[in-house]
């Protein structure tokens, strides 16, 4: 096989299918986010405002999580130096399972390098733990939760997204002695949308079956305490495994699994991607339990997060925008067609300063294509303004349609 040619080939459909993705050279400076320089191929560089990042809150330069971070390199060095099984346990990394079992009201949590890893080693380790076990898994969920069912080897079933009366259909149809496990997302990344999460469970009872919820996109910034919407729908003590992440609202890196001590046990000591790779470096884990820890106690922030949303909301659709809101921190403005979408990016970027990365399929659906704009506490007014003012000309430029999409 001419192994280059066909490369080309791969790529080449990519860049016809108008998805083909760049990488964004951006250089972030502390105490500066979200304002950034952008280095753009031909060497320049131009003062840019990240609109589309994930550090929702702001915390990856919060004074709390570098000191936290500063003092363990200082105190332990750089590495971790081992898997956690051989030398790559520290104090750093349990005393984060224990601030993370605490946020959860869970007996137990377990740390992986990210929360890609602990969906995907957890949901392929589950059938190993439970023979027989069918997987009832969300249409929409996130691509880690699909690869780790589907490397399972046992049993799936996917339901409509958010479709109770498909998921019970399902449930209803296999044998009532299977053990079985429902999997979904508390947030949907990139509609903003809820699980009815409270729904879900009566029908896990109902079926005898297991809960797992990935509340990545609302860990940090839903809840009383900031444990996601299920703390917040009081619905935590109905979820038998809790899937987070470090790296967004926490403003760090990693990932983990809060659940009982029994099922931590289990995961920790059966899932490949727990057991061979090396642990996190001790600095993150003091930067990320430092962060848990901050905004247990700031529900100001989260505050400010919505408000902050609800404002770009409601800019944007008095402009006549096609947002999907659901009521979400998350700010969708729908494309409908990859090249257009790419286009508009690359215009807000070159034109205003303004970073919003396009999304396209396989991160969302064909004719779905769309902008993801994220405000986070750390924009300011004059952002805002600065990024409507961008829209609406953008809008007006390309004539392009400006009706309004609603929940
Ligand atoms: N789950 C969902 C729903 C996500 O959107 C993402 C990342 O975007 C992940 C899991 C993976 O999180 P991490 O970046 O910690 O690997």
């Amino acid at each position: 096989m001419d192994y280059t040619a066909q490369l080309d080939l791969r790529l080449q459909t990519l860049h016809s299918e108008g998805r083909y993705r760049t990488f964004i050279d951006i250089e972030r400076e502390n105490g500066n986010f979200p304002h950034a320089l952008w280095r753009k191929p031909d060497g320049t560089e131009q003062e840019i405002t990240v609109w589309c990042g994930n550090d929702y809150l702001g915390m990856g330069q919060h004074p709390v999580v570098l000191e936290a971070m500063h003092e363990a390199i200082d105190a332990t060095g750089a590495g971790s130096g081992g898997t956690r099984n051989i030398s790559g346990t520290t104090v750093y990394h349990k005393r984060l399972e224990a601030e993370l079992a605490d946020l959860h009201g869970k007996e137990a949590s377990l740390l992986f390098t990210s929360a890609y890893i602990a969906n995907d080693a957890t949901l392929s380790t589950l059938p190993k733990l439970f023979p027989g076990l069918i997987i009832y898994s969300d249409a929409l969920n996130h691509a880690s939760m699909i690869e780790g069912v589907r490397r399972n080897g046992g049993d799936k079933r996917i339901f409509r997204h958010n479709d109770l009366d498909h998921l019970r259909e399902l449930l209803a149809a296999d044998d009532p002695n299977a053990p079985k496990l429902i999997a979904f997302e508390s947030i949907y990344s990139m509609d903003g949308d809820f699980a009815p999460i409270e729904a879900i469970c009566d029908l896990a009872d109902e079926f005898g079956a297991l809960t797992y919820i990935d509340e990545v996109h609302a860990v940090g910034m839903y809840g009383a305490r900031g444990a996601g919407v299920a703390e917040r729908d009081r619905l935590m003590h109905r979820i038998d495994i809790i899937n987070g992440t470090l790296a967004k609202a926490y403003g760090v890196m990693g990932g983990y699994i809060a659940a009982s001590y029994k099922m931590c046990d289990a995961i920790r000591s059966y899932a490949p991607g727990f057991i061979f790779t090396t642990s996190l470096a001790p600095a993150v884990a003091a930067g990320a339990a430092a962060s848990v820890a901050f905004l247990k106690r700031s529900p100001e922030l989260r505050e400010q997060h919505q408000t902050q949303a609800k404002i770009l909301k409601m800019r944007l659709k008095g402009l006549g925008m096609p947002i999907i809101d659901h009521g979400s921190h998350i700010v969708p403005v729908m494309v409908g067609n990859p090249v257009h979408t790419q286009k508009l990016s690359d215009m807000l970027l070159e034109n205003f300063g303004i970073y919003a990365q396009p999304i396209n399929f396989p991160t969302v659906p064909r004719g779905t294509e769309r902008l993801r704009f994220t405000p986070s506490p750390v924009h300011t007014s004059d952002d805002v303004n600065k990024l409507v003012n961008a829209m609406d000309s953008l809008w007006s430029h390309c004539a392009l349609n400006r009706a309004e999409l609603t929940a």
